[in-house]
């Protein structure tokens, strides 16, 4: 049987928030069986709590957000990623601000500060979402398919017209030490043009190399460089292991993402839920089912 997760103790980390050029602080707290991925607006009055549901999660252009429809948490995706990564099912995350801190700009921050504080099983199955049938998802050149599956493995493809860029694509299994070791660390990215255009029209009031990998027309501006090659297309994995937790209990499917954004997958993932085509499955049925079908081979020999 798998147990449910929760932390051993209490995360926190402070860091600027690029929207709002503001120090936010994330305090992640350790929740009981059943209890899920809550968010709370902790600097608001009344912290307002908003559960980690598909119907609370919206899709930008290059971000992912929570919302109860009046209250907004941006730039959740790199924390759902560790937390969706690391297979923890339960947590209450304080944030004092309308954003989480973007860090280095990859998984990697929440990712060790996790593992510092250690995990706690509750006595209870993990739940888990399979697919009961193949899905096919499209929207203009972003593709993603769905196939059933009994391990969660993505294939994500994506295409830039830079020289370091060009077409990358990647396929790995995910699970704790494969997202640790071959994801967790890849940064998102931003072109310095772009980078320079929002922070003059004030969309962007933080910010800065140490948050992203940076890119000029044929070279990366980050005097350390690249941190592997195909750093992209694996952070784009990091952003799709975030944005699939936004179904509130981890995906068991194969998964093939082509030129996707936050924006399709979270379309995706509301289009694969409302058509019916998500099963939840207990662990523990799971298990019982397969010890029964192994005594019946052992009667009948
Ligand atoms: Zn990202």
């Amino acid at each position: 049987m798998e147990y449910q997760r929760t932390l051993a103790g209490k995360v926190v980390l402070e860091g600027e928030g690029i929207f709002s050029g503001k120090n936010i602080r994330v305090e992640i707290e350790p929740a009981e069986e059943n209890g899920g991925i809550n968010f709370i607006r902790a600097d608001l009055p009344g912290k307002p709590v908003i559960p980690l549901k598909i119907e609370n999660i919206i899709g930008l252009e290059g971000a992912t957000a929570i919302t109860d429809g009046e209250h907004f948490i941006y730039l959740v995706e790199h924390l759902l990623s560790a937390l969706h990564g690391l297979q923890i099912d339960n947590a209450n995350i304080y944030v004092y601000g309308e954003e989480i801190p973007l860090f280095d700009g990859s998984a990697y921050p929440w990712v060790r500060k996790i593992q510092e504080v250690g995990y706690r099983f509750l006595l209870i199955p993990k739940r888990k979402f399979y697919l009961r049938k193949s899905f096919q998802y499209q929207n203009g050149v972003s593709k993603i398919n769905f196939k059933p599956s009994n391990t969660l493995k993505i294939k994500a493809f994506i295409s830039f017209e830079h020289p370091l860029i060009r077409e990358q694509s990647l396929e790995i299994e995910i699970n704790p030490r494969s997202y640790i070791n071959e994801i967790a660390f890849a940064r998102t990215f931003g072109f310095k043009d772009i980078l320079f255009e929002r922070k003059n029209k004030g969309i962007i009031k933080g910010g800065s190399l140490s948050n992203a990998i940076i890119l000029d027309k044929d070279k990366v501006l980050n005097p350390e460089g690249l941190r592997t090659e195909d750093e992209f297309v694996r952070h784009k994995i990091l952003d799709i292991v975030g944005d699939l937790f936004a179904l509130g209990y981890p995906l068991v499917a194969e998964i093939e993402a082509i030129y996707s954004n936050h924006r399709s997958h979270i379309e995706a993932l509301k289009s694969l839920y409302k058509a019916g085509l998500l099963e939840e499955i207990e662990s523990r049925a799971l298990t019982f089912l397969l010890i029964y079908k192994k005594l019946k081979k052992y009667e009948q020999t």
